[in-house]
């Protein structure tokens, strides 16, 4: 079994999506192994997106993660970090695939499609062990 870390960015959270992305999750057969609410801070926000960090949209990147708190999930499937990538959709919500999350729930405005797009996940397992420990403590975590 594989987990992934989710993070149900400021938009969704404003946008009163959190309920319909998590119902999409379980109707697709994935677990949820942990959860909760969390104010995001520049801290944590460089070390999450270390790899985007050295990019002039960073700073925008920076400001509307923490808009609002975000919601945090570990989710758990048999290949869930790739099926859970294409359930996504891009990271544009303008290129994403009709059906994908991003391309029917994420923004469409110029300037904004490529930011706010509703949700993070982990690109590889490897990274999700790193973004799980990073969210979430071992007890905070059920894997029952
Ligand atoms: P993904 O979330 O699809 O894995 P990245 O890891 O490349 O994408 O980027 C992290 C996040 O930074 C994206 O989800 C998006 O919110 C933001 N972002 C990426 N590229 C851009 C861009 N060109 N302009 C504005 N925001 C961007």
């Amino acid at each position: 079994m594989e987990k992934t870390l989710i993070l149900l960015k400021p938009d969704c959270v404003q946008k009163k999506l959190v309920g319909k992305v998590i119902a999409r999750f379980e109707e697709a057969g994935f677990t949820i192994r942990a959860a909760k609410m969390i104010q995001l801070t520049d801290e944590l926000l460089r070390e999450h997106y270390a790899h985007i960090a050295q990019f002039p949209f960073y700073a925008d990147v920076e400001s509307f993660m923490k808009e609002s708190p975000v919601v945090a999930l570990v989710l758990e499937a048999d290949g869930i970090i790739d099926a859970m990538r294409v359930m996504l959709g891009v990271t544009d919500c303008l290129e994403a695939a009709p059906g994908t999350i991003r391309a029917e729930l994420g923004s469409k405005e110029e300037g904004k499609n490529k930011m706010c797009n509703i949700a993070h996940a982990s690109d590889s397992d490897e990274a999700a062990k790193v973004e799980i420990a990073r969210f979430f403590s071992e007890d905070e975590i059920f894997n029952r």
